[in-house]
């Protein structure tokens, strides 16, 4: 999954950013409102975290024309414990959720997991296509036949962008994009190293090959 970060104290930044690689995600951080409306102009993002005190637009302002473009991206908002009006006019404007500064990585986390299953329709925490289940909690892949396998955070990531939408043909670009933030480099057969990992753990059935066009897991089990 791939994340913006909208925070302009670097210390936060920094620790929200590398929070969020440890958990796998794919993480673009910008330190601005206008940038990071500039950076969803060309790039699709699975969920935003946007501090609502920012240099220049604040983070209302930015959230507004988020959603004035109807773009239903999960929004989780970063505030101060003291600002309920900045809270209620994000809540208001189209987040989904906050979290109050300062917070636990885990809280964060977890809001971040919540907001996405029920922006995702999904009704529990596992993501499975009846073939192979994924936890998101623990990072643990299931396939029918075996045992629960512990993936490494790129294999997740790759898996649960699959996942997400069972049926949908995904891009090697798409699924870099889903594994590598800003500045991370792209290693030029990764994709391959990680299907190829992921069949080894979980069974060579579980991940197609649509040749030409990329990569899907079945629709039903
Ligand atoms: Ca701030």
């Amino acid at each position: 999954m791939r994340v913006l970060l909208v925070e302009d104290d670097p210390m936060i930044g920094e620790a929200v950013q590398g929070a969020l690689k440890d958990a796998s995600y794919a993480t673009d951080w910008v330190k601005n409102g206008q940038t990071a409306l500039d950076t969803l102009a060309y790039q699709n993002y699975d969920i935003i975290l946007l501090d609502l005190g920012l240099p220049g637009k604040d983070g209302v302002e930015v959230l507004k024309v988020i959603r004035a473009k109807d773009n239903p991206v999960p929004l989780l908002i970063i505030t101060a414990r003291d600002g309920l009006d900045d809270r209620i006019r994000g809540l208001d404007g189209g987040a989904d959720d906050y979290v109050l500064k300062p917070f636990e990585m885990t809280e964060l986390l977890a809001r971040m997991r919540a907001v996405l299953r029920r922006k995702g329709g999904i009704a529990t925490s596992l993501l499975t296509n009846g073939i192979v289940s994924l936890d998101p909690a623990t990072r643990e892949a299931t396939a029918n036949t075996g045992e629960p396998m512990q993936l490494s955070n790129r294999e997740f990531a790759l898996l649960q962008a699959l996942l997400v939408r069972p049926g949908a043909i995904l891009s090697r670009s798409d699924l870099e994009d889903r594994i590598y933030g800003w500045g991370q480099e792209v290693e030029s057969n990764a994709v391959d190293f990680l299907i190829h990992s992921l069949r080894k753990k979980l069974g060579s059935e579980v991940i197609k090959n649509v040749r030409g066009a990329g990569w899907m897991v079945s629709k039903n089990g």
